[in-house]
């Protein structure tokens, strides 16, 4: 057994000390040893962090530079991102137990919302008036909201990052980031790759710790202009009561109880397919999980034999990310089986240490059963019965949460029918949920509110300003 590694925070370029609240360790969620070593971050330090990231921001060295330089410089982090990526995808996945080749994917992924947000600030311009009334002319000009907190959750680290921070950046803002207590390691090295490239001190700034002692002063520090958090809705619903004491910008991306919606007429292998990574990938532990199953009546023995088939054939129990995760998954799953029995279950493959496990489908549940209404965060699927479209069109916004769904039919204009019925920030017709840096990511409901990442991504974090100017009157 190795020693965790050391983290210190990452200030003004730097790798600093903490003020004095100590340390914690994060443990590995498959095995159960201590991986990494962080700081306790509290407001002094916060206070620091806040000062860097104002300074560059006032500097001319980042928002005064060109958009072809900054832009530049997001390529650059991009690349260096690619040459870093084993050391990244390795802290990854030891923190949040996925395997290193989805953490390498994750960490690839990331590096294209780099490159994409390096891309699309190039197409950032103003608008001008010419011949307004009384001779005025004016024209609309684009600054960045100011000095960005950063809030990210534990389940995609550096996904999640990638699909805000370089969209900040390319605004011309400057971001303290406080990464989750769970999962730090990749935010920290970001650090490093970012002065690599060639970013100035202070840009970016990183501070460790908890939500209370750490994140709650961030958000609420006074040099903060915009507070960008994804986590739970919980979380968010505090977040956003900040947000108000400073009337600050603000998005939240939370949660989602998604539903993947199968038509008789679909492609049962394929929705098979897609059903199971829905509620399997990442240890169910995705924002997008879709985690109901509706099911048109026809179809549902069939489907529900080729998801067991599937269960039974691959080894697809995975750690969840911590231990209180663990514990709230059980405790779901004995609510289940109190109250149904599960359809089918997986094979747990975990050697006993760490917090594994495997994925279990409940039918038939009692339609008042909170497995029906919560995002549990675990391999956990439900399964429901429909007959009509309009049944499972309100079966879908059957939920609080409004993030994700997925439909499965052969029959596009139904596809897209339902597409339009179904409140969600991102639907997928026939596909097993991929997602491209052109397309926005919004939600409706408890999901959030902001729309952060793709081609939007650089206004959300900019302020408009419109510069009037009267001409002189008189000639032709
Ligand atoms: P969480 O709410 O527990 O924590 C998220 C982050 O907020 C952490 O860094 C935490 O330390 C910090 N935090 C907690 N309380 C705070 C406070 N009062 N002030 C400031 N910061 C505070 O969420 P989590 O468990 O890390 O992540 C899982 C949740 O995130 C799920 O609900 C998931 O759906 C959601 N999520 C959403 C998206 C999306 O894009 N919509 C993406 C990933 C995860």
């Amino acid at each position: 057994m190795g020693s965790p590694r050391r983290f210190d925070f990452h200030i003004d370029g730097e790798w600093r000390g903490g003020s004095a609240a100590g340390r914690f360790e994060r443990e590995n969620p498959a095995t159960g040893q201590p991986v990494s070593s962080y700081l306790r971050g509290g407001a002094a330090d916060i206070d620091v962090a806040v000062a860097a990231a104002g300074r560059a921001l006032a500097a001319p060295a980042w928002r005064g530079l060109p958009a072809a330089e900054r832009s530049e410089m997001l390529l650059a982090a991009a690349a260096e991102i690619r040459r870093t990526e084993r050391d990244l995808a390795a802290i990854e996945a030891a923190e949040t137990g996925k395997p290193p080749g989805q953490a390498l994917d994750e960490i690839r992924a990331g590096a294209e919302l780099w490159r994409f947000a390096a891309a699309a600030l190039r197409t950032v311009s103003s608008d001008l008036h010419l011949d307004l009334p009384g001779r005025h002319m004016a024209m609309t000009l684009i600054e960045p909201v100011g000095v960005v907190a950063l809030i990210l959750p534990w389940n995609f680290p550096f996904i999640v990052s990638a699909e805000r921070l370089p969209f900040i950046l390319a605004a011309g803002c400057t971001v303290v980031a406080k990464p989750s207590e769970f999962a730090g390691g990749s935010a920290l090295l970001l650090g490093d790759v970012l002065k690599r490239a060639g970013l100035p001190a202070g840009v970016y700034n990183v501070v460790t710790g908890t939500g209370e002692e750490t994140g709650a002063p961030l958000v609420d520090h006074p040099g903060v202009a915009m507070i960008s958090f994804t986590g739970s809705a919980d979380n968010g619903r505090r977040v956003m009561a900040a947000a108000a004491r400073g009337l600050k910008r603000i998005s939240l991306e939370l949660g989602g109880k998604n539903p993947i919606v199968v038509f008789a007429d679909a492609d049962l292998d394929r929705a098979a397919d897609a059903v199971l990574l829905g509620f399997t990938h990442n240890a169910g532990q995705c924002c997008i999980s879709t985690s109901r199953l509706l099911v048109e009546r026809t179809a549902a023995d069939a489907l529900l034999a080729k998801l067991a088939a599937r269960l039974r054939s691959r080894p697809l129990a995975q750690p969840l990310a911590t231990r209180s995760q663990y514990d709230k998954v059980q405790s779901y799953l004995d609510l289940g089986k109190a109250q149904a029995r599960p359809s089918c279950e997986g094979v747990d493959s975990g050697d006993g240490d760490g917090y594994w496990a495997a994925p279990v489908i409940f039918d038939d549940i009692d339609p008042a059963s909170p497995l029906l209404s919560d995002e549990i965060f675990g391999p956990l699927l439900t399964v429901q019965r429909f007959d009509t479209e309009d049944e499972a069109a309100d079966m879908a916004n059957d939920t609080a949460y409004g993030l994700a769904a997925c439909i499965w039919t052969t029959d596009l204009e139904r596809g897209l029918r339902m597409g339009r019925r179904i409140r969600a920030g991102r639907i997928w017709i026939n596909s097993p949920q991929e997602n491209f840096p052109e397309m926005p990511v919004g939600g409706f409901g408890a999901s959030g509110i902001g729309r952060e990442a793709g081609a939007q991504g650089i206004r959300a974090y900019s302020e408009i300003k419109s510069v009037i100017i009267g001409t002189q009157r008189g000639g032709a």
